[in-house]
């Protein structure tokens, strides 16, 4: 299979972040029939064509990528332009730049999009199990609210699919509202959706012990 022969599957929005004017947020999910039994890297490699060409189908090839480096840690960086490498050490971006496209990789751990009502600014966590623990939602809210300087009430999170109860025994996503609220976000939702559940749309890290794909979240800041 080529980067060219595509199905529409393979992309997932929101209602409640399509509801927000000035961003796209997607979901690029799993990649039928590309065997990614393999390591991060590798599996990140053969699928970047395929992560390109869907952005490119949703409109959405012009914008430069910024991605982290992912360690699981509470590292927010403030992006003002895309480079090719991952941030290093971080595991939240947090954007007011318009044309640019914020890049999350997960497989079982949560995308977390964070906006405001009128899409002025926006953040891309990546939160499991550790990250959540350590306190990434906590960095991101506060992160965004400095840089943009908002209150975290203007804000709007949101949590993608992640892997959950019964398949597995930490309710992260449960936790990640819990921080949101705490921080006094009053509008957070929770798609509900569990990796692990759905192999046929998924990457899970868990049930492939570690050897598999990554899932692509964006957040672009549309163009004013
Ligand atoms: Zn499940």
């Amino acid at each position: 299979m080529t980067p060219g022969i595509l199905r529409a599957t393979s992309i997932e929005s929101f209602p409640t972040l399509d509801a927000i004017p000035r961003i796209a947020a997607r979901f690029l999910t799993k990649v039928p029939d590309v065997p990614v039994t393999l390591e991060r890297k590798e599996a990140m490699a053969l699928l970047a064509p395929f992560h390109q060409q869907f952005l490119r189908e949703c409109g959405l090839g012009a914008y430069p990528l910024a991605s982290a480096e992912q360690v699981h840690g509470t590292e927010v960086a403030v992006v003002t332009t895309a480079s090719n490498e991952p941030i290093p050490g971080v595991d939240g971006l947090v954007t007011t730049t318009r044309g640019i496209t914020l890049g999350i990789y997960v497989a079982d751990c949560a995308p977390v999009w964070i906006t405001t009502r009128d899409g002025r600014a926006g953040a891309l966590l990546h939160a499991g199990k550790k990250g959540t623990a350590l306190g990434i939602v906590q960095a991101g809210i506060s992160t965004l609210c400095k840089s943009a300087n908002l209150a975290p009430s203007d804000l709007v999170l949101f949590v993608g699919p992640c892997i959950r109860p019964p398949c597995y025994e930490v309710d992260f996503a449960a936790e990640i509202l819990n921080l949101a609220r705490a921080a006094g976000i009053v509008e957070s939702h929770d798609c509900g959706i569990c990796t692990a559940c759905h192999p046929d749309r998924y990457y899970s890290y868990r049930s492939a012990k570690g050897m598999t794909g990554r899932m692509l979240a964006t957040l672009t800041m549309l163009p004013s």
